[in-house]
């Protein structure tokens, strides 16, 4: 099979609102797919239709070969999902937790045992399991509801915002672990608002009002979503630079980063070179300038304004 999770046009409306519009994407085997995007921009519906919790509007999905309307049953068992909701029973312990789920995926008391050993060990939960699961940090509650998630050994797993909230510590190592059960053959989409964690996804798909505005891997991404070159500005004063680039229209997002100014130029080929003289020639600073890479960040604040400036 060459995509595990393969999308064509799926839309959800809701009343008269268009959540999801025309999304189209496919995911191959063992690939992290981030999904990224705005709050509100149809991250968590589309997830949702994929999981086959509700039902498309329009369009169709395949998951694993199998049709996310028809066998939206099949699907269940072959698949994990947590969402930001995840339902932990707080006044169950960790252990008796996980033996819930085992039965809720109908493993026989063998398989549980044996799965929920490996789990207990590969999610650093061992020295807790007695641990009632309201009493425990944020970071460690969500790697109890992965556990859960991941008790059936899906082959396909959805996340919906799985970190949000978790300190920065507790989010890498539940990413080491999203990254060892995609090593090990696991289909993931994370959704996320954390640009380091989006970085780290083999692909990345950005949603925008219900529709995807980007697809594709970060060097992809790099090259294509900024319109002419992101140039990083070393100098003495930076709120006057600032001001001199916001004063020209061949400059958008002019920002401080860190120690540097970054700034989007979109004016006529061989810019930089331009961009030198317009400094030197105004004999304002002593400027240093380079073409740079844009972060994660920078695309995708850029591939947003560009959407908000066509609409
Ligand atoms: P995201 O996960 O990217 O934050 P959602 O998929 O949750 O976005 O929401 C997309 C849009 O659909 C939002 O405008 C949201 O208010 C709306 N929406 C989501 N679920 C429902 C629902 N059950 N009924 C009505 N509107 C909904």
């Amino acid at each position: 099979m060459e995509y595990s999770v393969k999308v064509d046009n799926l839309t959800k409306n809701f009343g008269t609102l268009v959540a999801v519009d025309n999304v189209t994407l496919a995911i191959k085997p063992g690939q992290i797919c981030g999904f990224l995007g705005p709050n509100g921009a149809g991250k968590s519906t589309t997830l949702r239709m994929l999981c086959g919790l509700i039902t498309p509007t329009s369009g169709q999905g395949e998951i694993l070969g199998l049709d996310i309307v028809k066998d939206a049953e099949k699907i269940k068992s072959k698949i994990g999902y947590m969402s930001q909701r995840f339902s932990l029973y707080l006044d169950l312990t960790v252990l008796e937790n996980l033996k819930f789920y085992a039965g809720v995926y109908g493993l026989d008391s063998l398989q549980a045992k044996v799965r929920i050993n490996e789990l207990l060990d590969s999610l650093s939960l061992r020295e807790i399991q007695e641990s009632l699961a309201g009493t425990l940090s944020g970071g460690t509650k969500q790697r109890l509801a992965l556990g859960c998630a991941i008790l059936h050994n899906p082959k396909v797993l959805f996340l919906d915002e799985p970190t949000a909230g978790v300190d920065p510590v507790a989010r890498r190592s539940f990413w080491a672990i999203i990254y060892s059960l995609s090593r090990s053959g696991t289909t993931i989409m994370v959704s996320t608002h954390y640009m380091d964690e989006a970085e780290q996804s083999d692909e990345l798909v950005v949603i925008y009002g219900g529709k995807i505005i980007a697809n594709g891997n970060l060097a992809y991404l790099r090259k294509t979503a900024l319109s002419g070159e992101l140039l990083e500005i070393n100098c003495v004063d930076m709120t006057r630079t600032i001001n001199l680039l916001n004063s020209v229209s061949d400059y958008k997002s002019v920002n401080k980063t860190g120690n540097y100014i970054h700034a989007n130029y979109i004016g006529a080929e061989n810019g930089v070179v331009f961009t030198g003289n317009l400094l030197t020639n105004n004999n304002i600073l002593n400027s240093d300038i380079k073409v740079v890479q844009p972060s994660l960040e920078e695309i995708f604040v850029s591939l947003i304004n560009k959407e908000q400036v066509i609409k």
